[in-house]
């Protein structure tokens, strides 16, 4: 099932205005938005759990964050947030248990002056497997210093833009070499993050992710995940982690909005132990979410 919100802006002023819930299988893309032509946008995607979009409030903080980086009018967050909820609301009355919800902000059409955005909601896949037996992962090069945000803001690390097609290509190298998901590794030995997902360690009986002002996307899955893990006594850390951290770590997971907490189970083809207790108490934390 899936649902489509179109949101509504203001032709003089280029301002959301509001949304509307539209035919999902109908066109609604001009060929010339620069979302279909430079990758020009950003996006969030949120999850859909038991009628519950998890973590809006920090979507929509990242969202623009995002914005800003690149350029584009702040979104409203009533207006997304508004958006989003109905998406949320046709796909739990389709009998949607568990989805996805991505927003999407473009440039607009060029020359146009005025932005796209849409909202669209649709089931998950059942992540299962990954979330019990594990992900097998790849570290690759990503080919940027750790200090790329800061040195070059124009390439956006940091930003969560619709050009994801170098995360796709890293996700097609894992798969050449027998696993499922990638590690990016700076160029100068630092532990980024996944193509659409935050590393967390278990190190010395602390949680631990890398810090987020190394050209990375400050995870939403992530800090829900350390609010709960403090809850439950673990010490919890930001730090500049290298593939020696990974090495020694108890357990290290991938986790994002949608396939949430998934254990790595191999590193470049060497097996890892996955706590299994562990991960499935994460998961049913973050599927405990009411916000
Ligand atoms: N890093 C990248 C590059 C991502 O694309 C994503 C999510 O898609 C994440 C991290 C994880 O963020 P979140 O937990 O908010 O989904």
């Amino acid at each position: 099932m899936n649902v489509v919100a179109l949101i509504d802006f203001d032709a003089a002023t280029g301002a959301a205005t509001g949304h509307r819930l539209v035919d999902a299988d109908a066109p609604h893309l001009r060929v010339t938005d620069l979302a279909a032509t430079r990758g020009d946008g950003i996006f969030e995607t949120a999850s859909l759990v038991a009628g519950r979009v998890q973590a809006l409030e920090a979507h929509l903080v990242r969202f623009q964050q995002s914005a800003r980086m690149l350029a584009l009018p702040d979104p409203d967050a009533d207006v997304w947030r508004a958006a989003v909820l109905a998406v949320a609301e046709a796909l739990t009355a389709g009998g949607v248990e568990e989805g996805s919800i991505k927003f999407v902000l473009t440039r607009g059409v060029e020359g146009a002056g005025i932005p796209t955005g849409w909202a669209f909601g649709t089931v998950s896949p059942d992540f299962t497997a990954d979330r019990t037996q594990g992900v097998r992962i790849v570290l690759l090069d990503r080919g940027y210093r750790h200090d790329v945000a800061e040195t070059s803001p124009w390439l956006l690390a940091g930003a969560k833009t619709l050009s994801y097609a170098v995360n796709r290509a890293a996700v097609r190298e894992a798969a050449r070499r027998g696993a499922d998901d990638v590690l990016f590794v700076s160029s100068d030995g630092y532990l980024l993050e996944g193509p659409t997902s935050t590393l967390v360690l278990r190190l010395d009986a602390r949680l631990v992710t890398p810090r987020v002002d190394i050209g990375i996307l400050a995870g939403t899955t992530q800090g829900d995940l350390f609010t709960w893990a403090e809850q439950e006594g673990f010490a919890t850390s930001y730090e500049l982690l290298t593939p020696a951290d990974l090495d020694r770590a108890e357990a290290a997971w991938l986790v994002s909005s949608v396939r949430h907490v998934a254990p790595v189970r191999a590193v470049d083809g060497v097996p890892r132990t996955v706590d299994a207790e562990l991960t499935a108490r994460m998961n049913a934390a973050l599927d405990a979410r009411t916000r």
